[in-house]
């Protein structure tokens, strides 16, 4: 997954995604040469960029705080968050299952929100007690802090999935029908209007104000209309594919390699004589890894003869093996994240058999079609 580690927080892994370091340049730019200079009284120059850096930080420390506080109650709800990460605007809670019931999905989603207003109050609260005022520019950085802290409480409550108002919509919808995928339909399609809006009146603020806070309306459209939609078909395939197990559709019995084959046979053998993009590689009876067809291009032609498949293959070691009671769409989320098209299923050290992702796509659109 791209990004790197910030910290660990109880436990969990705060990921901060390259486009952060972007946007954070991109604020303390806007502060630097917009804010602070028309500010009463302004400020210019070095002082300008240092409180904007401060005020960066204070407003992506706000965010921080904000997914945090959905993370403590989704665990509390005895459901894990192994990651938050911090990306463009904002920042994801990695929950690793949906909720169990309307009421725990409000409570998390509303704790955002919530600690943002909360936030917000604060700082202005700090405000008014004089104290920032006491450092030339102070005041000006703990108000816009304060500003931002309460937008972004109201960007969140926006009814559209998956923001925060969208989940609290879900719920709803999920606590009135007491079907979670229709919810998740409705509240999708919810999100997709929202970032439809948030492109459009960017798109405006752009040609008619020529303002470049449009573009940045833009990009959060586009990215709310994405993230929309994809919540909404995994949460289909999840639902289509609960109760299929990898013993279910695994190909049986499964051709495997040699590991003291050559590349030669390898190529003539195998690849040419049943097309597959990989193929497990056995030593002895036990599994011993997985080779693709990639890594044999990535041999030339001349050292095939003398080059055991051993010696390319990615040993088993650095591959994670499914289990055949393996959960289909889970398996298939695995082979998404890590680009691979098939998975080796192993029971006691012996192959058991291959799962492609081309079969569960084939089971998955056999379900849909038929209807479930
Ligand atoms: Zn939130």
């Amino acid at each position: 997954m791209r990004g790197f580690n910030l910290m660990n927080i109880v436990g969990i892994r705060v990921v901060i995604d390259p486009s952060w370091l972007f946007i954070f340049f991109l604020v303390v730019w806007s502060l630097a040469t917009g804010y602070f200079p028309e500010a009463h009284p302004p400020i210019q120059g070095g002082a300008a960029w240092i409180l904007g850096v401060v005020a960066a930080l204070l407003l992506f420390g706000s965010v921080l705080v904000h997914e945090l506080s959905h993370a403590l109650l989704a665990q509390r709800a005895g459901i894990p968050v192994p990651r938050i990460r911090l990306f463009l605007f904002g920042g994801v809670s990695e929950m690793a299952s949906e909720p169990q019931n309307p009421g725990t999905e409000v409570r998390i989603a509303a704790a955002g929100p919530l600690t943002s207003f909360a936030l917000a109050i604060l700082f202005y609260l700090l405000s008014v007690t004089g104290l920032p005022s006491l450092i030339n520019g102070g005041r000006q950085v703990v108000d816009y802090v304060a500003a931002l802290n309460l937008a972004l409480g109201l960007f969140n409550l926006l009814p559209g999935f998956p923001l925060d108002g969208g989940r609290i919509l879900r719920a709803w919808l999920w606590a009135r029908s007491g079907n979670l995928l229709s919810a998740t339909r409705t509240a999708g399609r919810a999100g997709s209007v929202v970032g439809f809006g948030l492109m459009g009146l960017g798109f405006l603020q752009l040609v008619k104000n020529h303002n470049l806070g449009g573009l940045w309306l833009m990009v959060i459209g586009i990215f709310l209309n994405q993230a929309a939609s994809a919540s909404y078909e995994f949460l289909l395939l999840r639902d289509t594919l609960s109760g299929y197990r990898v013993r279910h559709i695994m190909t049986q019995p499964v051709i495997t390699v040699p590991e003291h084959a050559s590349l030669e046979e390898l190529a003539n053998e195998y690849f040419f004589r049943h097309p597959r993009g990989s193929f497990p590689v056995t030593s002895g009876d036990r599994f011993a890894g997985m080779v693709s067809l990639d890594q044999l291009k990535g041999v030339p032609r001349e050292e095939w003869n003398r080059t055991p498949v051993r010696q390319i293959m990615t040993p088993a070691a650095s591959l994670r093996p499914l289990d055949p009671d393996d959960d289909c769409a889970t398996a298939l989320e695995g082979m998404v994240r890590g680009v691979v098209g098939r998975l080796p299923v192993v029971v006691g050290g012996r192959i058991a058999g291959i799962l492609s992702r081309r079969d569960v796509m084939q089971l998955f659109k056999i379900r849909s079609d038929l209807g479930s």
